[in-house]
């Protein structure tokens, strides 16, 4: 068991490499495996808290690129930290903005400095390194908090690979420094003792209304699909320290479906088990399965709410498109098993009806099915380990929803 003052890891059962745990933080316990729902602009689209809690959420995630944009994290930090800002007293965790960046943003220019940018909101031009988003998610103040990483596309040639993950890295130890400044929760210090750099107590707390909670950097592992990278970056990442959890970063960009699965499993024999890892920007139910058998405790992704917006329903024998014709008498909720506030009380023809007269309910329905959908997918994966049904279970699961699509998109 893995603990600091304010964060720990349990495992209480595994299954091969899946495991069922508790990971605890300043802001309470989370049961993995996990799935976060994702509140970019400090906002699940379209879903309430408290909603979200009823669904089974118990961490968010949010962006320190976009909040950065808009409103800005002092805004953040004067309206008392992310938490109290948008109405969430359960954990946080903060994206770094590596993604966005070279993702969302234009006209960038890469050194080894940080990221030049052009925002893609107004066009203003903006500069990220590991010290400055550092600071900015010092701001927000989330319990987890992300390093600065450089992520490529998903197909890139190993030279490009090697680059980004060799940079990702460096600018680890930057973050880690100027975290260590500030904070101190992240990694273990050379005396063995969770906590403040000793170098820090030096440096006065700045006269301001920032709130300054306990927070944990976790590190990326970046690689590309490329095994030796990949292997090479967990070891890197490893020897630099004793984290509280690591982030797994630069996949679901385009490759492969069993590429991804490999470099799980190569980081799986690198990472210590007595530690979180969380495979980010991954959301798709197939996908959380093979990764919860693969080692993986935590996962985000936009899936559930971007496809709850555009009438995509998660269900247990495939997706459906609920916009389809054939549903418009149909009295069946999304799902027969599911049992959420949605398909408690609508049928598949009420919520056709609400997507075809673009009602704002239907998105919100749908969004709210799709998250309570992966909620109960991790705990009944939770449930399975703990009683050693895990490997059945998941390949019974995995047959049914792959053998019968009901429709896709
Ligand atoms: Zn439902």
């Amino acid at each position: 068991m893995m603990r600091t003052e304010t964060f720990s890891f349990s495992i209480h059962a595994t299954a091969g490499a899946a495991r069922a745990g508790v990971f605890t933080t300043p802001h309470g316990a989370v049961e993995t495996p996990a799935f976060m729902p994702v509140g970019t602009l400090a906002t699940v689209k379209a879903l309430d808290p408290r909603e979200l809690h009823e669904a089974g959420a118990r961490m968010l995630l949010a962006n320190a690129y976009h909040l950065h944009l808009r409103p800005g994290e002092e805004i953040v930090a004067q309206m008392g930290g992310l938490h109290r800002f948008m109405g969430w007293d359960g954990p946080i965790l903060t994206d770094s903005g590596g993604f966005q960046v070279f993702s969302l943003a234009t006209l960038r220019t890469v050194t080894e400095e940080g990221v030049e940018f052009q925002s893609h909101v107004d066009g203003s031009r903006h500069i990220f390194t590991p010290e400055s988003v550092m600071a900015i998610e010092r701001a927000l103040g989330a319990d987890v908090i992300m390093q600065f990483d450089h992520v490529i596309p998903g197909q890139s040639d190993y030279a490009t690979a090697r680059e980004a993950s060799e940079r990702s890295v460096r600018w680890l130890e930057r973050c880690e420094r100027a975290f260590a400044r500030d904070a101190g929760c992240g990694m273990r210090d050379a005396t063995g003792s969770w906590g403040k750099d000793p170098a820090s107590e030096a440096v006065p707390r700045p006269a301001s209304r920032i709130p300054h909670p306990a927070q944990a950097l976790f590190p990326i592992v970046q690689g590309g699909i490329h095994a030796e990278l990949r292997r090479e970056a967990a070891l890197a990442i490893h020897d630099m320290g004793d984290w509280v959890g690591y982030g797994i970063g630069g996949l679901s960009v385009g490759e492969a479906k069993p590429e991804m699965y490999t470099m799980l499993e190569v980081v799986d024999g690198v990472l210590p088990t007595d530690r979180p890892r969380y495979l980010m920007g991954v959301g798709f139910p197939e996908d959380l399965i093979e990764g919860v058998r693969r080692g993986v405790d935590l996962f985000d992704c936009v899936a559930p709410t971007r496809m709850g917006r555009n009438g995509t329903a998660f269900t247990s024998e495939g997706r459906l498109n609920v916009r389809r014709a054939e549903l418009r008498t149909d009295e069946q909720p999304l799902d027969r098993e599911c049992d959420c506030a949605t398909c408690a009380r609508f049928s598949r023809a009420y919520i056709r009806h609400l997507f075809a007269a673009d009602e704002m309910l239907g998105p919100r329905l749908l969004s709210l099915h799709n998250v309570h959908f992966l909620m109960t997918l991790m705990r009944t994966a939770r449930d399975a380990i703990a009683t050693g049904a895990f490997d059945a279970w998941s390949r019974a699961w995995l047959d049914r929803y792959h053998s019968r699509p009901v429709s896709v998109p």
